[in-house]
């Protein structure tokens, strides 16, 4: 990364904190960074790795993501059922989660709308948010498997 990207970043970072109205400490800063770069869902132990030079301890991670889904900075992804996984709230989209080698891809399209759509007309109900993980082997996976 340049200075300049590094400086914008570091930018963008406290406007979102400021936003949020969290106070842009090293610790928020370093997480959020790593957050909005994540190429995937992370837990706190891979987000804490993927932080460089001294790193704030594990239940620092912890509490600081809880306290940015809290605020909606970010969100729970819901691919794993031991390891809770963190992104950055953004874009709506899903995910495609490899059962072989545990490979996590967003999936930027969403079908659901039709269900929505059969909830209010025909259960007046007004769906607010919904949670769609697809499991199944990657391609690579699937190739090696032959
Ligand atoms: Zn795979
Ligand atoms: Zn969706």
């Amino acid at each position: 990364m340049t200075e300049a990207a590094a400086r914008s970043g570091s930018r963008t970072v406290r406007r979102i904190l400021g936003e949020h109205s969290l106070r842009a400490t090293p610790g928020r800063m370093r997480i959020l960074e790593q957050l909005r770069v994540a190429p995937h869902p992370l837990s706190a132990a891979e987000l804490r790795a993927r932080i460089g030079g001294v790193r704030p301890d594990l239940a620092t991670v912890y509490r600081t993501l809880d306290r940015f889904v809290a605020v909606g900075i970010a969100r729970t992804v819901f691919v794993d059922p031991v390891v809770r996984r963190f992104e950055i709230a953004g874009d709506h989209h899903h995910h495609l989660t490899c059962t072989a080698c545990r490979r996590i891809t967003p999936l930027p399209v969403c079908a659901i709308e039709r269900m929505e759509e059969i909830a209010r007309t025909e259960h007046g109900f007004e769906v607010d948010d919904h949670v769609l993980e697809l499991f199944g082997t990657c391609q690579e996976c699937r190739t090696t498997r032959r």
